[in-house]
């Protein structure tokens, strides 16, 4: 176990020090799939199959399963998994995006089969749960990932933040044979997530007021991250990161790798060079 960690944490590594912004060598592209080729290697001994897949970095959001003539191929952003990795502190959690990409292909839901999204997702999120125990994670690692990116607004596509914390949670039970309690599920999350304090007072550096939404709450945590807080809910924005400009000391990347600055007196501006907001 201590090995795969090991490979794992330098495949990780391999992929979060190969961003360059503009020209990406292909060696260097190379090296980084290289990298995630061998986490999916990973993945699936744990559940005791051979990868037939092709892993490729792509412009995609955060990463995507798909086929194409045939061929399997997990797509991701190797961006997005550095700045995730960057803002969960845990490697775990980019290895529970791609093992829930691999979810996809293995139950299926590349092959053009017509079926309802939400079921699949949440398909996907258990099976994710499954390897990931079977890998050596705790429930907390292993449900890390959808803990900043889901939302408890549901959309056409994706189920509940709630929905898919249980499903991650049944299949890293199942991983170890044990069945979820007959309570009900949907209930216990809800519980769980009230007996959370959303954002702790002392995890705030700054408050960000954007004048285009005073509806929620926009936060920088000490830890550097951007959270927004609305209805109870936190959810990960991206990451704040110095600079070494005495009039812009800090960036904002977005996790849709949108950027923003923020200038000495607090403003922050935007690639258009429009003030959007301040930090207080
Ligand atoms: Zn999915």
């Amino acid at each position: 176990m201590k090995v795969i960690l090991i490979s794992i944490a330098l495949a990780m590594g391999s992929l979060g020090f190969a961003q360059t912004p503009a020209s990406r060598a292909t060696e260097k592209s190379a090296t980084i799939d290289d990298a995630a080729a061998v986490l999916i290697d990973h993945i699936m001994d744990a559940v005791g199959l051979k990868a037939n897949f092709v892993v490729k970095h792509a412009n995609v959001a955060n990463a995507a399963a798909t086929t194409i003539n045939g061929q399997r191929w997990i797509l991701y952003n190797p961006y997005f998994f550095k700045k995730l990795i960057a803002a969960t502190g845990s490697s775990w959690t980019a290895v529970s995006v791609l093992a829930h990409e691999i979810g996809h292909h293995l139950n299926g839901h590349t092959l053009g089969r017509k079926g309802n999204s939400h079921e699949n997702e949440l398909q996907a999120d258990e099976f994710s749960g499954f390897v990931l125990r079977k890998m050596g994670a705790s429930l907390d690692a292993a449900q890390a990932a959808m803990q900043v990116l889901a939302t408890e607004q549901s959309s056409a596509t994706h189920p509940r933040q709630s929905d898919r914390l249980v499903a991650i949670e049944r299949g890293w039970r199942a991983a170890a044979g044990e069945k979820m309690e007959d309570v009900a599920t949907n209930d216990r999350a809800e519980q769980k997530k009230k007996e959370q304090t959303v954002l702790d007072s002392k995890d705030i550096w700054k408050k960000i007021d954007f004048a285009a939404d005073r509806k929620a709450d926009y936060y920088i945590t000490t830890g550097s991250n951007v959270v927004m807080v609305k209805d109870n809910e936190l959810r990960l924005l991206g990451v704040m990161k110095k600079t070494t400009s005495e009039d812009v000391p800090y960036i904002i990347e977005f996790l849709n790798e949108r950027r923003v600055a923020i200038t000495a007196t607090g403003k922050i501006v935007n690639s258009e060079g429009k003030t959007v907001g301040s930090v207080m």
